[in-house]
């Protein structure tokens, strides 16, 4: 079997909200890229790439990456062989985790097509059918949010996680106390604070939101500050998540060997796909922290293929915050979305990723090809 074709789209999707998330804000649009790989046995594989520029990245980049860079190292080669086709990406580009991500999942979901089984029997089998679904509390208008988190608990959602840190102190602590006034204890508090303080003023800042009981504190300080990271691990009784932190093995070996996390946040975004993210959670599992299922801005192909990853690994414990297709984006690029129901994401069970693509809504949000 061969991969005969790569063919790129770089899209711009439009979104309903405005989003303020620490380091950066998101408005009016999100640009992501998705690709669909095809062989010379008729099997396709589609794959999606999210880069933020504050976060890691920018999609351009992503774009530019996979066209010039991967497309060379894959064309003509077996797409059944994927450590071997990872390796050679890696030797023929550094970095760029992201672009790696999206061929690794269309590799993925050939190799799923072919043998008609779902990723995840692929890659262990499944220890989870559902996954707790944690939304994202970031509009800078709380009100606004409170009224859709009503909502959604009413819906059966349970986790809300509130990003923090882009405002004032003294407004932060305004909007947990609004949180909990209007929808109680009923929920699963998680505060993100992005890196959003500076390490000096960290330890007094957290000690503040403590008493609003949050499962946990997410990134609160810049990603290289690991000894801030490891001071406020063992000072707060609150469990410390790194996400900026911790991107591939290395970054979760040394997070460990330094007592930098309690939590690591898991996203194929970071560590460039479902092997080394299945190996930064060997890392954490064997130090005894859970993981998290994060994301950064991407749609239903990427998060189908990390619902496959958490639905394989028990030690992803700590649900998914995959709510970009449904409350996000006016429009995805799925024939059918994947369900989210009682605040569960449901892992698909068809052959792959199990997504079917909606190439003409691919063609609207595009604004750019390379094939
Ligand atoms: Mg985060």
């Amino acid at each position: 079997m061969k991969i005969e074709k790569i063919e790129l789209n770089l899209l711009e999707s439009p979104i309903k909200m405005k989003r303020s998330q620490g380091v950066g804000t998101i408005q009016a649009s999100i640009k992501r890229v998705v690709l669909r790989i095809r062989t010379d046995q008729g099997i396709d594989g589609v794959g999606e790439a999210q880069a933020w520029e504050v976060f890691s990245g920018t999609n351009e980049n992503v774009f530019h990456a996979i066209d010039v860079f991967l497309r060379p190292v894959l064309i003509g080669r077996d797409p059944r062989d994927i450590p071997a086709r990872m390796q050679e990406c890696d030797r023929a580009l550094v970095a760029n985790p992201e672009a790696k991500a999206a061929v690794e999942m269309a590799l993925f979901d050939i190799c799923g097509k072919l043998a008609q089984v779902p990723l995840h029997v692929l890659i262990g089998g499944k220890f989870r059918d559902t996954i707790p679904f944690s939304f994202s509390i970031a509009n800078p208008d709380i009100h606004a949010d409170i009224e859709l988190a009503k909502q959604m608990l009413a819906e059966g959602h349970r986790i809300f996680k509130v990003k923090t840190g882009f405002a004032a102190p003294a407004e932060d602590l305004k909007r947990l106390s609004l949180l909990r006034e209007h929808l109680g204890d009923a929920f699963d508090l998680r505060i993100d604070y992005n890196q959003g303080l500076l390490p000096y003023e960290a330890l007094r800042q957290l000690r503040q939101v403590e008493p609003f009981n949050p499962t946990f504190i997410e990134q609160p300080v810049p990603r290289d500050a690991i000894a801030t990271m490891a001071q406020l691990c063992a000072a707060l009784d609150t469990p410390i998540m790194a996400d900026e932190s911790v991107f591939s093995p290395a970054e979760a070996l040394r997070t460990v060997q330094e007592r930098a996390a309690d939590i690591i946040s898991i996203k194929l975004m970071k560590s460039g796909g479902i092997l080394k993210a299945m190996k930064v959670n060997a890392i954490a599992e064997t130090a005894g922290l859970p993981c998290y299922g994060g994301t950064l801005w991407e749609g239903g192909i990427a998060l189908a293929a990390a619902s496959h990853f958490i639905a394989a690994s028990p030690n992803v414990s700590l649900g998914c915050e995959f709510y970009m297709p449904k409350y996000v984006f006016l429009e995805d690029v799925l024939a059918q979305m994947t369900p989210v129901a009682a605040g569960h994401v449901h892992v698909p069970t068809g052959p792959g990723i199990g997504v079917e693509v909606d190439w003409k809504a691919v063609e609207k949000q595009r604004i750019a090809f390379a094939g």
